[in-house]
């Protein structure tokens, strides 16, 4: 250890970096994280999962007093918004979590670098003019916003915005308009739909929510109108402008077609995001990224040099803070000699809107191209919970191989989809069965019990439909 400075050394502290680093310096490893926020907490915590979720809590209640849903609940009366508190309750969660990342820093002894990290050599970092040398090395630099070519994201003008400017929106837009139908998207319309915007998602694909299983991005599709936010399906955004307080958008059919002018207030760009590794100086270090520009690795998360590793947004696979969590348990655990291992086969995926859009394994799509399934499903409104707090709307659907009756992908709309999927990743973890979850014992009356009844619809034997 004399000629180190550190056992591990992490560069990022979001969900991949801070927990990491946390469970490094658990299993008795001297750990030091280098992070170039001024919190920790990285994409997630800052401009990510946290701030989103943040709105569209408060604007889902907001929506449901305003627009008078809760008369038929007995709850009357006018409510009016203020957007400066929505927004610094917002800020306080963010600082409260943030905070709370220090705090498990301290308390497990891992040292925080504030920097910028470059690679100087396999095992040396430069932070500041500093130069550092550890053991190993582990990336976890994430993943920023992709810019759309023809379109300059300004966030401070809050008129064409990226998604951390659609967090911080001083006023709600006459008319936002959302480049790409994908989860961030779909999520902040929905934020500002709540609030009053007329809001037009304009995607490049036929459809939303690209990797989704099919029937499930049809579904949500007609309840996401329902909602009365507007899509533009098949359409390509060539260019914007600002003129004054207003954005024009171009758009075309993506397959080719006449060109028209879009006005907007507000223009969010979410196409997506790419790997961080600008400034990196990967180089240095004798690696290099691959043609999506992310560090590759192999199961351990060992990259091609030794004692280097890499996790999260920045490898290939889901751009999720949970993926990115366990895998930075994983990495640690294998620096210390351990096994860690992530099943990437079962990570589950959430859209927060309400209701949720939840699926963790196969689509129907990808299980049919592998072979003969069964295919269970259950309306929510056959849910005596859901009913009950009129949440009707949404599926649970569960796919599971004809022969084995093993569980191979599990999709839900619900209003608690979200947290309704861990279940399913759970029986699909340990090679549960649809009869596994059909022969549970659920609480009654829960949400859940749509996840028995539509695995009990495999076998063709549900009891509520
Ligand atoms: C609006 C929004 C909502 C989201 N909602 C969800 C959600 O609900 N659920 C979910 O699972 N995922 C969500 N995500 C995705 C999630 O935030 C990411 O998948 C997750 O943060 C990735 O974690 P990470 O540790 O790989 O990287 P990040 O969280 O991106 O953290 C990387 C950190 O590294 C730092 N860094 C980069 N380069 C250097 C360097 N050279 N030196 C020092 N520090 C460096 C960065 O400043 C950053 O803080 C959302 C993302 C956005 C933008």
């Amino acid at each position: 250890m004399a000629d180190y400075d550190f056992d591990v050394l992490v560069i990022g502290s979001g969900p991949g970096g801070y927990v990491a680093a946390i469970r490094a310096a658990q299993l008795g490893l001297k750990t030091a994280c280098v992070e170039s926020r001024e919190t920790l907490g990285g994409t997630c915590l800052n401009v990510g999962c946290i701030p989103s979720k943040a709105m569209l809590h408060a604007s889902e209640l907001f929506e449901e007093a305003a627009s008078g849903k809760l008369a038929k609940l007995g709850i009357k009366g006018t409510v009016e918004l203020d957007l400066e508190t929505m927004h610094a309750q917002r800020r306080e969660a963010v600082k409260g979590l943030t905070g709370g990342i220090a705090f498990l820093f301290k308390k497990n002894k891992v040292e925080w670098i504030k920097g910028r990290a470059a690679f100087t050599g396999t095992d040396t970092v430069d932070v500041g003019g500093k130069s550092y040398r550890a053991k190993n090395i582990v990336i976890a630099t994430g993943s920023s916003v992709t810019p759309l070519p023809g379109i300059t994201v300004d966030n401070d003008k809050q008129i064409i915005v990226d998604s951390t400017g659609a967090l911080e929106l001083a006023k709600v837009p006459g008319h936002m308009v959302v480049v790409g139908g994908g989860i961030i998207g779909l999520e902040l319309g929905s934020v500002w739909k709540r609030l009053g915007a007329k809001v037009t998602v304009v995607e490049y694909l036929d459809m939303i929510l690209p990797g989704m299983d099919g029937e499930i991005r049809k579904e949500s599709l007609k309840l996401f109108k329902k909602q009365g936010l507007e899509f533009k399906l098949s359409t390509k955004v060539t260019s914007a402008e600002v003129n004054g307080n207003k954005a024009h958008l171009s758009v075309e059919p993506s397959t080719g077609g006449d060109a028209e002018t879009i006005e907007a207030d507000v223009v969010l760009v979410s196409i997506g995001r790419r790997p961080n590794t600008d400034g990196l100086a990967l180089d240095k270090a004798g690696l290099a990224v691959n043609g999506r520009g992310q560090v590759e690795i192999e199961r351990d998360f060992s990259t091609s040099v030794p004692g280097i590793w890499a996790i999260g947004d920045v490898v290939p696979g889901p751009m999720l803070a949970h993926k990115a969590e366990d895998e930075g348990i994983a990495v640690a655990e294998n620096i210390a000699g351990l096994t860690g291992i992530v099943n990437h086969d079962i990570i589950p995926s959430v859209v927060y809107t309400m209701p949720e859009i939840a699926g963790v394994g196969l689509t129907e799509e990808q299980a049919r191209e592998k072979g003969e399934i069964k295919v269970g499903k259950f309306p929510m409104m056959a849910n005596s919970r859901a009913k009950t707090n009129h949440e009707g709307d949404g599926m649970v659907k569960v796919i599971a191989d004809a022969k084995t009756d093993r569980v191979l992908g599990v999709w839900i709309i619900a209003s608690l989809g979200g947290t309704m999927i861990a279940q399913a990743a759970q029986a699909m973890e340990f090679g549960g069965t649809s009869e596994d979850i059909a022969y549970t014992c659920h609480a009654h009356p829960t949400h859940s019990e749509a996840l028995k009844e539509a695995a009990m619809a495999v076998q063709g034997k549900p009891i509520h439909i």
